[in-house]
């Protein structure tokens, strides 16, 4: 079966400081990534690559800044405007937006987009109050719950879910959209009774909404979820384990996605070529940079989870490396 393995790690969340490059390419060609929020694992991923690529901006010329947006579904938006170079999607997102499906139905099939690597998993997360009486995914049905804003994975996740089982907004006492990074502090001030995160594991986020306050993971599983895996290739069971977080002293089952790294035919092979080598020549410094990314394997990134083509300079730096 499918599953997404998900390290146990207690390291504290650091970034550290963010790398200076010197200024000596006589041009300078600016990239952005498009991340999600600042508590997330995606802001991690995108400050961890410009990290390692701003290192050798004397010798690329490539200068990379990662700020945090609303996540997969506004990464591929703004991919497609042309907005940003690359980005950071689930792997759920990655496919919808290849395919004009979801999110993207109006905006019809993105045949630019491609993909570079895959990373981390990232179980789907639901996290109540412990005095909301919510125990399983089902329970959510008349609670007040954020369903995330407009533009997050986990909104676009759980718009599927919701769909799925046949819910509309109106079946929660309150539907609330608020961003990733607002979440915990709203589950804490008893704004919501529950929250829904499709991300890395550990991650800033959820230490906060189980440290803060009692509350607990819900597993969100059934025949229909099982079903739902089992139709899709971008869906895969997968655990929370014990003991990660305050108060959860068992695995929880859920399913979710892979975060995946994406660009566009629009941007160069060479460009594409120098970040898909800045990570993969420094890899165990990267693996180093997020606790999510313990359970990382370099050829398993080349493919799991990516449905758009590859990128030309991601195909260039796998083949030297003879990954394909
Ligand atoms: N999966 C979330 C999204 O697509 C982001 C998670 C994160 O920021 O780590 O919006």
């Amino acid at each position: 079966m499918k599953h997404l393995a998900v390290a146990v790690f207690s390291a504290t969340l650091a970034i550290g400081s963010l790398a200076t490059a010197p200024i000596a390419h006589a041009q300078q060609t600016f990239v952005n990534i498009g991340t999600g929020g600042q508590t997330g694992v995606y802001f991690v991923v995108g400050q961890s690559i410009c990290r390692l690529v701003n290192r050798n901006t004397a010798e690329h010329g490539i200068r990379c800044t990662a700020p945090s947006t609303g996540g997969s579904v506004a990464n591929l938006n703004a991919l497609r405007a042309g907005e940003q170079e690359m980005g950071v999607a689930q792997s759920d997102q990655q496919y919808n937006a290849l395919n004009g499906l979801g999110a993207f139905a109006n905006a019809g099939p993105m045949e630019e987009l491609r993909a570079v690597f895959s990373v981390h998993p990232e179980p789907f997360t639901v996290v109540a109050r412990a005095d909301s009486g919510i125990t399983t995914f089902e329970d959510l049905v008349g609670k007040r719950v954020n369903i995330g804003n407009p533009g997050s994975g986990q909104r676009a996740t759980m718009d599927t879910l919701m769909e799925m089982r046949g819910w509309s907004r109106g079946d929660f006492a309150l539907a609330s959209e608020l961003r990733a990074a607002e979440q915990a502090q709203a589950l804490c001030d008893n704004r919501v009774d529950a929250i829904v995160y499709v991300v890395g594991h550990p991650n800033g986020s959820i230490q906060e909404a189980t440290t803060s306050c009692d509350t607990r993971i819900i597993p969100v599983t059934g025949e229909d979820i099982d079903q739902l895996v089992a139709d899709n290739p971008y869906y895969a069971v997968a655990t929370i384990p014990g003991g990660m977080y305050n108060n959860n002293p068992d695995d929880i089952q859920t399913f979710g996605v892979g975060a995946t790294f994406v660009s566009t035919t629009n941007v160069s092979e060479e460009i594409i070529y120098q970040v898909v080598k800045a990570v993969f020549d420094n890899f165990d410094r990267f693996k180093r940079l997020h606790p999510a990314f313990e359970g990382l394997q370099e050829e398993a990134m080349t493919t799991n989870g990516l449905s758009a083509p590859l990128h030309d300079g991601a195909v260039r730096y796998f083949t030297e490396r003879g990954w394909m």
